[in-house]
């Protein structure tokens, strides 16, 4: 196998990837092949893969018609992404998260060392999350190392296994790290932006972000990590304190505070949408050259 086949391998790309819009009766072949229930009509904004699915009802407001489709078949997930970031905020079943100054303030928390911050975590009751988890969850692999790579909210597995990014989502984000040449559990910290499961993986709300976030930033400073990847829109637009939505964040380099942070997509994203995992390896291996930069490698 040679390096680009095995990078393929490593993304689950494999010999039935299809470049976007260039094979587009191959890829309705491949995408009816995963019997993708997606979802929607005519938009022009629709992919191709997309309009295999059934018609949108016209007469219902497609935000509704979102939520419905979010909550009855994960794999629409690939279409309500794309679709919610064309909606107003207002109408958005993803709610950008807004740190506007009318936000409540997360009560401030003392400084603490590693070991105590973890188990402050733990065992935490700052908002209602703690009363639907089976525990929090922490973060895992190296807390000295130089990537720190930042998701959204533990799911079921990681809420049962009390890691983050486990199951097929954390297998991917291991494979494209290792096709990086990165190892998950030394070169990288893994981390998440709320660190109890939501019920139901709802999306988190705004107080209990805010209640959350002083942990994150408390990891931050202590791991110093040279570069952070941030995974998927919601972990982008916390760090980032913007309502932008994720493909205008790919492909540049933001910064949290003074760390340079890159944006990409969230595993669990990637799983539902083949396509874009090429612009995820994109997303890595501008990364990786963002750190070479860094580290002042030519
Ligand atoms: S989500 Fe964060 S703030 Fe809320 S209980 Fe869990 S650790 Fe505490």
């Amino acid at each position: 196998m040679n390096r680009k086949e095995y990078v393929l391998s490593q993304f689950g790309l494999g010999p039935r990837w299809v470049r976007r819009g260039q094979t587009y009766p191959a890829a309705l072949a491949s995408a009816a092949a995963e019997k993708m229930p997606a979802v929607l009509p005519s938009s022009a904004e629709m992919t191709h893969t997309e309009r295999l699915s059934p018609a949108m009802d016209p007469a219902q407001p497609a935000s509704s018609q979102l939520q419905q489709a979010l909550s009855a078949d994960r794999p629409a997930y690939a279409y309500a992404e794309r679709q919610a970031q064309a909606l107003p905020l207002a109408e958005s079943p993803y709610q950008a998260v807004q740190l506007s100054p009318a936000q409540p303030p997360a009560r401030a928390l003392p400084p603490m060392d590693w070991a105590t911050l973890e188990a402050e975590v733990k065992g935490c009751t700052r908002c209602r999350l703690c009363e639907t988890r089976t525990q929090a969850v922490f973060g895992r692999g190296n807390p000295k190392a130089r990537w720190l790579v930042v998701g959204e909210a533990p799911g079921e597995q990681e809420d049962r296994q009390g890691l983050p990014f486990v199951g097929r989502a954390g297998q991917l984000l291991n494979n494209m790290l290792r096709a990086a040449g990165l190892d998950s559990d030394t070169d990288v910290y893994i981390a998440n932006v709320i660190k109890c499961r939501p019920p139901a993986n709802r999306n988190p709300s705004q107080d209990e972000i805010a209640a959350c976030q002083p942990y994150l930033r408390q990891q931050i400073d202590h791991i110093q990590p040279s570069l952070i990847l941030a995974l998927g829109r919601f972990a982008a637009q916390t760090l980032l304190e913007t309502t932008e939505p994720i493909g205008r964040l790919r492909g540049k380099v933001h910064h949290y505070a003074s760390t340079p942070l890159i944006v990409s997509y969230h595993p669990a994203y990637l799983l539902r949408t083949q396509p874009d995992k090429a612009k995820a390896w994109q997303d890595l291996v501008f990364a990786r050259r963002e750190m070479a930069h860094l580290q002042g490698k030519p």
